[in-house]
């Protein structure tokens, strides 16, 4: 189970991709429908959020593609590198919203 707060910034990053693909698909000289609404929803879920964990985002947005990467076999899914032990209990056990100490990135747990 992920914190409510991974959860929405989780669901944040992936309406981020999605407008991210409209824009691309525009450029090419289609118009989707559509990104407007995607746009208010991503504002209105930003909202929910506390400050500092979307200003940190969106600093991590700027440098990754994917700024909110899940762990794998103690391992950040990002930079492949190992999570030390005290990490994973505050990211996992204590469901801490937790920053990779090799790249950066917002890690999850979601098993
Ligand atoms: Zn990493």
């Amino acid at each position: 189970m992920l914190s409510k707060e991974l959860e929405l910034l989780v669901a944040l990053q992936d309406l981020d991709i999605m407008i991210k693909d409209i824009e691309d698909v525009k450029e090419i000289g289609f118009d989707v429908a559509g990104r407007e609404k995607l746009i208010k929803a991503r504002e209105d879920l930003a909202q929910k959020l506390a400050k500092p964990i979307v200003f940190n985002y969106e600093k991590l947005r700027k440098r990754y593609m994917r700024s909110i990467v899940p762990v794998k076999d103690d391992t950040c899914l990002g930079c492949f590198m190992r999570i030390p032990t005290q990490l994973i209990t505050r990211g996992r056990t204590d469901r801490e919203v937790i920053s990779c100490e090799g790249c950066g990135r917002i890690l999850y747990w979601y098993e």
